[in-house]
């Protein structure tokens, strides 16, 4: 009973290969889009700081420098917009070598308590300095997951680092660990001034940032929740935020428990 028309059968295939190659233009053009727009977005925040930095020192050349006060003010200036430099090229450096090699994180047995002490280990004096404590609540003293433990350590770092430099003075960062069947899950909380909802679904996005002035008088690259995200994903988790104005801000994710 096969009396397919050969005619209708070729044109069904056209229309199907059509759709596909269509398909394929579709993401290239999404990726080029996407390349366009990073490539303006990483001129613009280059840009930045080497223009402020320019304005310094010309204003120096040009006869601050005579004057004794004046003259360490500004080059204060200049330092600090050459160090915001070096944080955001550092930090697109890592962009783009998570993107290149997403499938080529090394998955092991790492100890996620001995990470964690290290990371906090390396931001106590930042913490100390605003009178905030960090407090690591966890169930064992070694937790084993399969996890990229320098990556980890990455996203944990910044995590941490945001809680303390969008804290309040005197405030208190909490880590807590806690397990779940197949996994472990790891939040960092803080009691700081939160993130209003309008700000939350796009927080992650690379340059993003609630307070433009705030966060580069901080330091803030505005990379830091993009690198977050691009690590735990490529753990197969997820990132999630929640966040409450002037109570806190509390990111967990979750790593596969090993035995
Ligand atoms: P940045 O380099 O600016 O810190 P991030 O990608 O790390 O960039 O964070 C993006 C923005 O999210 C920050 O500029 C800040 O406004 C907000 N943010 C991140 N973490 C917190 C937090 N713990 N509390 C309040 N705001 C936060």
């Amino acid at each position: 009973a096969r009396s397919e028309n050969p005619l209708k059968k070729l044109n069904n295939e056209i229309f199907i290969y059509v759709a596909k190659k269509q398909r394929e233009i579709d993401e290239l053009k999404r990726m080029e889009q996407f390349r366009r727009e990073f490539l303006a977005d990483v001129s613009h925040e280059l840009k930045t700081p080497i223009f402020a930095a320019q304005g310094f020192i010309h204003t120096l050349i040009d006869g601050a420098k005579d004057d004794e006060k004046v003259r360490d003010k500004f080059l204060q200036k200049a330092a600090k917009s050459l160090d915001g430099l070096d944080a955001l090229v550092a930090d697109l450096l890592t962009l783009s070598q998570i993107e290149a090699g997403e499938i080529k994180m090394h998955r092991e047995r790492v100890d996620l308590v001995r990470i964690t002490h290290e990371v906090i280990e390396q931001l106590e004096t930042k913490a100390h300095n605003r009178d905030i404590r960090i407090k690591l609540t966890t169930p064992s003293d070694q937790i084993w997951v399969k996890a990229d433990g320098y990556r980890i350590s990455q996203a944990l770092t910044n995590l941490i680092d945001n809680a303390i430099k969008y804290g309040r003075d005197g405030g208190k960062v909490f880590v807590t660990f806690e397990e779940d069947k197949k996994d472990w899950q790891i939040e960092v909380r803080d009691d700081g001034p939160g993130i209003p909802p309008e700000h939350l679904n796009r927080i992650f996005e690379r340059f993003y940032r609630v307070e433009k002035s705030r966060s580069k008088e901080k330091g803030g690259t505005g990379l830091g929740l993009a690198i977050v995200k691009h690590i735990v994903n490529a753990h197969k988790s997820k990132i999630t935020v929640m966040s409450r104005v002037d109570k806190g801000t509390a990111f967990t994710f979750k790593l596969d428990k090993v035995e």
